[in-house]
């Protein structure tokens, strides 16, 4: 007896030892979809998940932007994160089973914006590319262009004002308004996409300059999501541009702890005070929004 009782207690130890393993499996493979320290990973849903029709992916590159919206079976790029993002914004893209891209828009030919737009548009087919008269010398611009070229493509060139459609939503181009600017960020190309009822705001990195334009040709910029310029930097989003949009929620695109001190306390100020709901990139990795074109849903946090 007292052989056997040794045996069973050995078991016992031997099952818990076990149990305990297959418990930290578990959790590693559960928390593999959870953002951990300076690694980025893609926090998304199954695309099986959307039930609604049209869905805005703020993909996570970090200091930069990238903006996925998809409906049915169109789907449109606004700007494409640094150059090492390139892998990573064209897996997420795939990863929804698009294979092409009926809008690719570069807002302005900063790194943080066009970084991976090349490996977009080598990895797809891309049936317009719209963009800025804005000129650069960079390498990473030169590839934009030259992946342009190779792919037989013609710029748009954004003209506000101008409409297009994509699958039943809409968007209108509504910066930038001048021929030239002093500060490259003026140049971003600004749209208004609407779906049904809702309306969402893409403002690149556009400063207080194009913002008192746009509210100068007097464009109705109410919207009901508004993707925060400039990654929340304290130049952009003036109050007064905030009373014309009115948005109820604000994404900010931003890196952690980046150099740049982005987003700025007086920003989040001027956002709380019109009343937006905050959601940074930062905090949350990969925000996605849906709209049924009746209301807006935050899929996460
Ligand atoms: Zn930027």
């Amino acid at each position: 007896m007292p052989r056997k009782s040794k045996v069973t207690a050995t078991w016992i130890r031997v099952m818990y030892i076990f149990i305990l393993f297959l418990v930290f499996v578990i959790a590693r493979l559960s928390g593999e979809k959870i953002v951990e320290g300076p690694e980025r990973e893609i926090v998304a849903e199954d695309s099986q998940a959307i039930s609604h029709d049209l869905a805005v992916h703020f993909i996570d590159v970090g200091q930069a932007d990238c903006i996925l919206v998809t409906i049915k079976d169109a789907a449109m790029l606004i700007d494409a994160g640094n150059n090492e993002d390139s892998q990573l914004v064209v897996d997420y893209i795939k990863g929804r089973g698009i294979t092409t891209l009926d809008y690719v828009i570069a807002t302005h030919p900063h790194e943080d914006h066009i970084g991976g737009m090349d490996a977009v548009i080598n990895g797809f087919e891309v049936k317009n590319i719209i963009m800025p008269r804005a000129e650069s010398t960079t390498k990473t611009f030169e590839d934009v262009l030259e992946a342009i070229s190779n792919k037989g493509l013609k710029i748009t060139p954004a003209v506000p004002g101008t409409e297009y459609s994509l699958g039943e939503a809409k968007f209108t181009i509504l910066a930038p308004n001048s021929e030239a600017y002093e500060d490259t960020n003026d140049y971003s190309v600004v749209i208004k996409l609407q779906y049904g009822a809702t309306s969402f705001l893409f403002t690149g990195d556009a400063g207080f300059e194009s913002e008192n334009e746009m509210l100068e040709k007097g464009y109705d910029l109410r919207a009901d999501l508004l993707k925060v310029a400039h990654h929340g930097s304290k130049y952009s989003t003036s109050m007064k541009f905030l009373e014309a949009v009115q948005p109820k929620i604000a994404v900010i695109s931003v890196g952690e702890d980046n150099d740049y001190g982005h987003p700025a306390p007086e920003t989040i100020q001027r956002l709380r005070q019109a009343g937006a709901k905050i959601y940074r990139t930062d905090e949350s990795g990969t925000i996605i929004a849906t709209s049924d074109g009746k209301a807006i849903e935050m899929l996460n946090p």
